[in-house]
């Protein structure tokens, strides 16, 4: 990162625009190496967006107990799944942390103590798709993990509070699934797009709406919408990247969803983007 993006992301200088903000349905991992209209459809996001003096992002693959972000100059490519090809382990993103923006939410954030975490990296989360918004990995990512003790609405107040950094041109992005459920994948139809059960294309159609209205306590209070709700957010962590999005969304901005699709019955690739487009 050059001095004076440091410099900015320090300050109390707006220099940009706020960033538009993305929520990525990331799905298989296998989507880091692979060509479809998934990866295609995240490409095509990215290039309406300027580009970003840094990328915080909130992937479901970093839970923890407390509030953490990355502060590392040079975080590692974790490769946190098994049972695939050789060649997503080979999978390298080397962009560099910014040990600056770390500092910043962690001063920033008031209503956790936030930890400068020294150990993570760039999870699948967040490199399988950043990969394809900054191919030659030269801006500067951290990531921020969710915190198993907070409740959905803690989450959504927390992120509120990260509004700042989108006018500093910090890109934030949330990576899960709106509909995620393993324990009811359908492995005869794993490579099947399009193919969805009644309760997943419930909820998924449910969640556009209340996402479009700006109907977000609905979404927050997702425990409470029935059987469909339940059966799709099984466990949070893929679904509560989506709040953080949202928190940060302004009365005034648009919103936009792609990668519509639903994979193996019970996952949901869709996608969306708060904000001005080019
Ligand atoms: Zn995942």
């Amino acid at each position: 990162m050059q001095l004076n993006a440091l410099n900015n992301l320090a300050g109390s200088i707006n220099t940009t625009e706020p960033m538009p903000l993305l929520f990525l349905g990331h799905g298989s991992p296998m989507n880091a190496i692979e060509e479809n209209e998934f990866v295609t459809g995240w490409r095509e996001a990215g290039k309406t967006i300027p580009r970003p003096n840094a990328i915080l992002c909130i992937s479901a693959h970093w839970e923890t107990s407390g509030t953490f972000v990355t502060a590392m100059e040079r975080p590692r490519t974790i490769h946190d799944f098994g049972g695939f090809p050789q060649k997503l382990f080979d999978v390298q993103y080397p962009a560099p942390g910014s040990p600056e923006l770390a500092f910043n939410v962690k001063k920033i954030i008031t209503q956790s103590e936030v930890g400068l975490d020294q150990k993570w990296g760039l999870d699948h989360g967040c490199w399988s798709v950043v990969k394809h918004l900054y191919p030659a990995a030269d801006v500067p990512v951290i990531q921020m993990s969710l915190d198993y003790a907070l409740t959905p609405q803690a989450h959504y107040d927390l992120a509120k509070e990260l509004s700042v950094l989108r006018k500093k041109g910090v890109l934030i992005v949330g990576s899960g699934n709106l509909v995620h459920n393993l324990g009811r994948v359908a492995w005869d139809k794993l490579n099947e797009v399009g193919f969805a059960f009644d309760w997943a294309t419930e909820a998924n159609e449910k969640m556009k709406k209340f996402i479009l209205n700006g109907d977000h306590q609905q979404l927050i209070d997702y425990k409470s919408l029935g059987k469909a709700f339940d059966l799709a957010i099984p466990t949070p962590e893929h679904y509560l990247p989506l709040l953080y999005v949202l928190a940060l969304k302004e009365k005034h901005e648009t919103v936009s969803i792609f990668n519509d699709k639903t994979v193996a019955g019970s996952l949901t690739m869709t996608s969306v983007k708060i904000g001005h487009s080019s």
